[in-house]
């Protein structure tokens, strides 16, 4: 089995990546960055974002697990005391793996055509830096909504506990194949009318936004933000394809979410 790790790039992160790479190559396993089928991201959510993104071209044949060097990740739920024991388990492979749903974000330009594809482990935020954000809200080709705000967040699943929470958004569980759509600041009067409320799409129910007033957007894709003029439209919809994590024991969501949340010391 060909593995990777990547760091978070602090001195605690480094070392643990290479007592790790150390250790799997002890046990006959190849560390190959290019084509891995497990890949350990070491540091926090951040850094596993970015390990998600590094092989997100080859999600189907590539399973992540997280070593949390700070506080408790959710994607990152081992801890750095128990790298050994996580060593052995892998070294010990084939493993179970656990597929959560992703979020496919399609933004296509108003002239020439061109068309962007993205997918996003947590979410896509659209926002301005000019202004308010204008759009038509379609779903399943049915304008829904216009809204004028300071933007929306269509997060997936396992992303509802990030930026979609701060933003009031519901917790969903990952074994629901949904997205999830929160307003930031909607503008509401008697010209302006938006939902309100979160809104939670199954798989199939496509959400197009069609901007109004042309603006530059700022988009976001996780942790990775782009500046965009020229945009006819975006469109969010749950992904067909999903991560794939590689699981060596149980951590139920709903305790994942206590420990963060509430309290984490009533195991
Ligand atoms: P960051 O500013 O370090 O992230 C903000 C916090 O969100 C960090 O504590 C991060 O954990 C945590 N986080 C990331 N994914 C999470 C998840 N699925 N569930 C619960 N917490 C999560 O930036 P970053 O590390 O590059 O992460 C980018 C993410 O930050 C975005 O995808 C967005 O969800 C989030 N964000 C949140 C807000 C907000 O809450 N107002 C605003 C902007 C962005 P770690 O410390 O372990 O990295
Ligand atoms: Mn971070």
């Amino acid at each position: 089995m060909k593995f990777a790790i990547v760091s978070k790039g602090d001195a605690r992160s480094e070392q643990i990546k290479g007592t790790m790479t150390q250790y799997l190559t002890d046990f006959e396993l190849e560390y190959n960055a290019n084509e891995p089928d497990l890949v350990i991201s070491v540091g926090g959510d951040g850094t596993f974002l970015e390990a998600f993104h590094t092989y997100v071209h080859r999600l189907g044949s590539t399973a992540f697990i997280g070593v949390h060097t700070g506080h408790l990740g959710f994607y990152a739920d081992w801890v750095p005391d128990e790298v050994e024991k996580l060593i052995i388990e892998i070294a010990k492979t084939p493993f179970q793996v656990v597929e959560y749903p992703l979020l496919e974000v399609i933004i296509r330009a108003k002239s020439g055509g061109s068309e962007d594809r993205f997918l996003a482990l947590n979410e896509a935020t659209i926002k301005t830096a000019d202004g308010s954000v204008v759009f038509d809200v379609e779903i399943k080709g049915e304008h829904f909504e216009t809204f004028r705000g300071d933007g929306l967040c269509v997060s997936t699943p396992s992303g509802s506990t990030a930026y979609n929470k701060a933003l009031g958004g519901g917790i969903i569980h990952p074994s629901l194949d949904a997205i999830q759509l929160t307003e930031m600041a909607s503008i509401n009067n008697r010209v302006f009318r938006t939902i309100g409320s979160p809104l939670i799409l199954p798989k199939h129910h496509t959400c197009l936004l069609k901007p109004i007033v042309d603006r530059s957007f700022l988009i976001a894709i996780d942790h990775f933000t782009t500046n965009y003029t020229n945009v006819k439209s975006i469109q969010c919809r749950v992904a067909e394809e999903r991560i794939r994590f590689a699981r060596f024991r149980q951590f139920p969501f709903w305790n994942r979410v206590r420990d963060s949340f509430v309290a984490d010391d009533n195991h």
